[in-house]
């Protein structure tokens, strides 16, 4: 598929996803809100009304401050911080203090190449350029405020990786980030320079009738309702991750684990799409494996994480789908490409294969956990099974018997006849011979979600033909998969999101 064949697939699908939710999502679960009466109706004017003081939100209304506009940021929650104070705290950018310390060559180019060449062009050219172009400003101003970045937490990243150290893992992890974050905005909120209401969420956008936005209705905890007018608004409520309903519907996958904040409701996508706005890049999802379900019951927490990065662990065991077969080169050094395989497979799960033989010898499949909790899962844990034979095994598990005892012989007999495996692999460290044999299921899950306003160089969101909403911006994972793309870039969503917000407090919005 080429570059623009995938452009138009992907607008076909944003054009139905658009009229879904037009037609179904946002008419009712905006209107099914409770409408209490207005009193304490207020009308107050801003520059610029910040939805959402998370991560993106919060460093919008610094920089913007800093011009001397007149902000205020909309907080649903008691306080602000967001996914700060979850996050892993792992940003990328090009051309830092922290690399040229450390005598690193970079440039913006090169992180924007690995970027299309990490997503295989799936990342919409545009904001990847965006975020490379920008970055390092974004991070220098983090170092000048107090970040640190030690010399071991500088790498090529933990995903497939960056072509040179550029990953900058913060020590405490986002927490690090929002710890030299805060004391600026409170600063700023105490000398008056940023109005900040919590404990309000944003319902409605407030629209004129040729579609400029002028700022946002907002609900207290109370139920009173407000509206809060400004020249400009930025929508930075995160993504819809927390929210199990929306994901499914946007991105044809269950949220089959929840550990997004339960904020990430998806609010600035329908306000967005209720403006007339459209999503695009759900897509590009793709999920994490490796993680072992407590439940079918979805969202599900984890029980465990298999080690299956083969750079830390080679694989002992076979994976193998519900139809009993091979699908992937276990060993394969591209995490995405592993994991937008696995994505492929029926029920977003696969199981992992081995004998008594690798129970016996191999590494520990479950580094977190001692062998006797391991071996104990076998007797109790719903996604453990062990059986005599493959066959049993199959009909324990959910797995084509028929299919398992062909695909495992298929396996054996490659490696006593040293041929090259089907698939590639080239970790075929023993043979599945011996009996009993196991199976442990992995279930796909996610961090955050993939489907995001469509929006243009000026981060301006817009109707699908392109032409801008006068007065409303997006930053954040409101944006979705844009910057990363269908593959797991280190960095794609933390780093886009501060860095997009500093852009537009500090140049893109006219104060
Ligand atoms: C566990 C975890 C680890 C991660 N690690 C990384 C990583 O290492 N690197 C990386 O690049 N990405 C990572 N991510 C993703 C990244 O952290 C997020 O995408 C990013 O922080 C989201 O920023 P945001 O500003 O869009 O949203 P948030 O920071 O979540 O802020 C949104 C704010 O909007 C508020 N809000 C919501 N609805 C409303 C409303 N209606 N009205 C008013 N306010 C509202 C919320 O309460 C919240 O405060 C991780 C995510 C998770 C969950």
């Amino acid at each position: 598929m080429t570059l623009h064949d995938r452009s138009n697939a992907s607008s076909a699908l944003s054009v139905s996803r658009r009229s879904f939710l037009k037609g179904a999502t946002v008419a009712t679960a905006l209107s099914a809100l409770p409408w209490s009466i207005r009193k304490g109706f207020a009308q107050q004017a801003s520059a610029l009304v910040v939805v959402g003081g998370g991560t993106a939100g919060m460093i919008a209304a610094i920089f913007a401050a800093y011009r001397g506009a007149n902000v205020s940021v909309i907080e649903k929650g008691p306080g602000v911080g967001g996914s700060l104070v979850i996050t892993g705290g792992n940003l990328g950018a090009a051309g830092t203090v922290f690399q040229k310390a450390r005598g690193i060559q970079d440039t913006p180019q090169q992180h924007y190449d690995d970027i299309m060449r990490i997503s295989r062009g799936t990342a919409v050219p545009q904001m990847a350029r965006l975020w490379a172009d920008h970055a390092a400003g974004m991070v220098d101003w983090l170092a000048e405020k107090g970040l640190v970045i030690p010399d071991d937490r500088l790498s090529v990243g933990i995903y497939d990786h960056y072509s040179v150290p550029r990953y900058h893992a913060a020590v405490q992890n986002g927490r690090s980030i929002l710890a030299v974050m805060k004391p600026e905005f409170d600063r700023l909120v105490r000398q008056g320079r940023i109005r900040l209401m919590t404990d309000a969420g944003a319902i409605e956008l407030i629209q004129d009738k040729k579609g400029a936005i002028h700022g946002v209705v907002v609900e207290d905890g109370r139920g009173i309702r407000s509206d809060i007018r400004g020249r400009n608004t930025i929508l930075a409520t995160g993504g819809c991750a927390g929210n199990p309903r929306m994901f499914e519907q946007l991105h044809g996958v269950p949220l089959y684990r929840r550990v997004a904040l339960p904020s990430s409701q998806g609010a600035g996508l329908m306000l967005g799409l209720s403006a007339g706005g459209y999503l695009r890049c759900a897509e590009n999802y793709i999920g994490y494996y490796g993680s072992i379900p407590e439940s079918d019951q979805w969202p599900s927490p984890a029980a465990a994480n298999m080690d299956i990065d083969p750079r830390a662990r080679p694989p002992w065991e076979i994976f193998v789908n519900a139809q009993g077969e091979r699908f992937v080169r276990e060993d394969h050094p591209s995490m995405s490409e592993r994991d937008a395989l696995m994505d492929q497979q029926a029920g977003h799960s696969f199981w992992a294969i081995f004998d008594h033989g690798v129970l016996e010898q191999a590494p520990p499949l479950i580094g977190s956990w001692s062998r006797e909790r391991f071996l104990e899962a076998f007797n109790r844990h719903p996604m453990f099974h062990r059986g005599v034979t493959l066959g049993e095994l199959g009909a324990r598990a959910g797995i084509d018997p028929a299919a398992l005892q062909r695909t495992v012989a298929t396996y054996n007999t490659s490696i006593e006849q040293r041929k090259p495996d089907p698939f590639d692999r080239e970790h075929r460290p023993a043979l599945l011979t011996r009996g009993p044999f196991y199976a442990i299921r992995s279930q796909t899950w996610t961090l955050k979600s993939y489907a995001g306003l469509g929006v243009n160089k000026d981060l301006q969101v817009t109707h699908e033909d392109g032409r801008g909403i006068a007065g409303l911006y997006a930053a954040g994972e409101v944006l979705g998969a844009a910057t990363g793309g269908k593959a797991h870039t280190n960095g794609a969503s933390l780093t886009p999101a501060l860095t997009f917000g500093k852009l537009l407090g500090e140049r893109i919005i006219k104060i």
